[in-house]
């Protein structure tokens, strides 16, 4: 007797709900849309058809591997963000929903003022798969706004996966990338100023604390990169880096966007006010109502300032 579609989609769903995968029945169903190169409403159609024995065999050794914890988005190689497609691998973090609010933030802010005469410039630090570097670039680009972004990532791997997530939308002429620690890539010259001036720097930093990585879920603690999670003891130390150095490679309306983890609204803020270049920080939250996004504007006057040099 053969199988039918809805009877394995169920048979799958049972499955990743005794695995204890949060979407059972989406996963079910996307893997199988992934398989067959189909879109969901034609899942709809065929719920009642009858399959080979070669496409359940299939079915179910992909099955196998979401169950085994691998993401799924690792297994189709692609994530929507910013109502975007994005190709993933076990290179790059997994685009979060939450990181939207960041993307929309930085619009805002951007959409509001004039561009200088070459464009926004932009710089996405830990750019990653190029998610929130390569939406600002697509949708300043259709918002008619001339701008400038570039991408910059420690891992060559990431930064191969971003280029092709700008190929793939149409903005591979708006973004440039290089490899680099942070502000490494980017020399300053004698005044200390960075010779690269942004209007805007993004960044969501690996941010969660050395000890609670072995508490994440099982999907994200064995399959996506500990280098893009990994924020040292404190979970810290990148904001520290970030916020020593930003100022200087920001213009002097400039502003720093960074996504921060739940518990990271009262001191990333602190940390920003010891750096001694900024202004108030606004935190943004996210869907779930949590801290999500500090907004940080770089101070006037951040270079007569007692910053630490
Ligand atoms: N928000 C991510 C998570 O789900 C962490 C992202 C980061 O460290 N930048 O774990």
């Amino acid at each position: 007797m053969k199988l039918l579609l809805k009877d394995i989609l169920n048979m799958a769903e049972a499955r990743f709900t005794r695995e204890g995968c949060l979407t059972p029945r989406l996963d079910a169903e996307l893997l199988f849309c992934h398989m067959l190169k189909k879109d969901k409403s034609w899942l709809f159609l065929h719920y009642g058809d009858e399959l080979d024995d070669k496409i359940c065999e299939e079915y179910f050794r992909l099955v196998d591997i979401r169950a085994g914890g691998m993401p799924l988005q690792y297994i189709t190689g692609s994530q929507e963000f910013m109502g975007l497609p994005f190709r993933v691998n076990e290179k790059v973090l997994i685009p979060r929903q939450d990181t939207e609010i960041l993307v929309e933030k930085a619009l805002e802010i951007l959409k509001a003022r004039k561009e200088t005469r070459g464009g926004f410039r932009i710089l996405d630090l830990c750019c990653g798969s190029g998610a929130i570097a390569v939406s600002l670039a697509y949708y300043l680009k259709k918002a008619k706004r001339k701008a400038a972004v570039l991408g910059s990532d420690i891992s060559s791997d990431a930064l191969e996966v971003a280029k092709e997530n700008a190929r793939i939308n149409g903005v591979d002429r708006q973004i440039r990338f290089v490899e680099g620690d942070l502000f490494g890539p980017f020399p300053k010259n004698r005044k200390d100023r960075g010779r690269k001036q942004f209007d805007m720097i993004v960044c969501n930093p690996p941010y969660i604390p050395t000890g609670v990585l072995p508490t994440l879920m099982r999907e994200v603690r064995e399959h996506e990169p500990l280098l893009a999670l990994d924020g040292g003891e404190d979970g810290l130390d990148f904001y520290r880096r970030i916020l020593e150095e930003a100022w200087r490679y920001l213009v002097e309306e400039g502003v720093l966007l960074l996504e921060i983890g739940y518990d990271q609204g009262i001191t990333v803020p602190l940390l920003a006010e010891e750096a001694g270049a900024y202004g108030p920080v606004e935190i943004i939250k996210d869907l779930a109502g949590k801290d999500r996004v500090a907004v940080i504007k770089r101070n006037e006057n951040a270079d007569r300032s007692n910053v630490k040099r």
